[in-house]
């Protein structure tokens, strides 16, 4: 079989940029689309996704060899604009989708997010089975949850292989989010007030931890998994209630 060849869609976030460097660092071909530019290394597309146009001919370029799209554009969580996020997230990723088939790409990584199952209550315990809240969160979550549905549906289609990965949230190298978002807190002199009584659990997942996940959910997407037994399924606990 030979190796794949990679696009990374927003390579240069956070994310995208450490998925970019572990596959540079194992010997991978890779370039990137995004709609600004913070490196040099690989080649650049430069495109907004939610330009149907601009991503089909950019992949179309790219395209000569990309065996494989690892899709990680979003805007950032928190945004009071949430239209954005559906133009982004869902018109967005079903014109990665379009011109992947259309290109004749083999795989699509998706990175989604641990929150489209969030509905503000305790979450244990649970794997991809639990379905998505009747109320979502906010904007982000929902068209994070439904981009997801529309990279899982599109599974089979013309031959691509679909899957989602869901971080919780991410730390580590050239996070722009969640440390600047806690430092301000200190720098505005919020850290005296607490919601709720202090023994609430987050996940957090390393940054390169989450690259990781990337490139292994892209080498086993076309690798055949023996489904288990419906036996071994129906003991696994939804939540803790079940
Ligand atoms: P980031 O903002 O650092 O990177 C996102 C990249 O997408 C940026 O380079 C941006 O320019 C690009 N982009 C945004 N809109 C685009 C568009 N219309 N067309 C082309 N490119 C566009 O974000 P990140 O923290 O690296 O997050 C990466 C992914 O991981 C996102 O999909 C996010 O939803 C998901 N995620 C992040 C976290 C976290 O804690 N950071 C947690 C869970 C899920």
């Amino acid at each position: 079989m030979p190796k794949d060849q990679y696009l990374v869609i927003g390579g240069s976030g956070f994310l995208g940029r450490h998925i970019v460097d572990q596959l540079r660092a194992r010997g991978d071909t890779v370039s990137v689309f995004d709609i600004v530019q913070r490196y040099h290394d690989v080649p650049f597309y430069s495109g907004d996704i939610t330009d149907d146009k601009q991503v089909a001919a950019a992949l179309k370029q790219a395209c000569s060899g990309t065996t494989c799209i690892i899709h990680t554009a979003s805007p950032p969580a928190g945004l009071t604009d949430g239209s954005l996020y559906f133009k982004v997230n869902v018109d967005g990723t079903r014109a990665v989708i379009e011109a992947a088939v259309a290109c004749g790409v083999r795989k699509l990584v998706f990175t989604s997010s641990a929150g489209v199952v969030f509905n503000g209550g305790d979450i244990i315990d649970v794997d991809e089975r639990l379905p998505y809240p009747d109320v979502p969160l906010d904007a982000y979550n929902d068209s994070k949850a439904k981009a997801e549905a529309l990279v899982i549906a599109s599974n089979g289609k013309g031959g691509l292989l679909t899957v989602a990965l869901r971080p919780a949230g991410i730390f580590g190298p050239g996070d722009r989010q969640v440390m600047t978002g806690l430092y301000q807190v200190y720098e505005n002199n919020q850290t005296h007030f607490q919601i709720g009584d202090n023994t609430n659990l987050f996940d957090w997942t390393y940054v390169g931890n989450v690259a990781r996940a990337h490139l292994l959910a892209a080498d086993k997407l076309d690798v055949p998994v023996p489904a288990p037994p419906l036996s071994t399924l129906d003991k696994l606990p939804l939540s803790p209630e079940e």
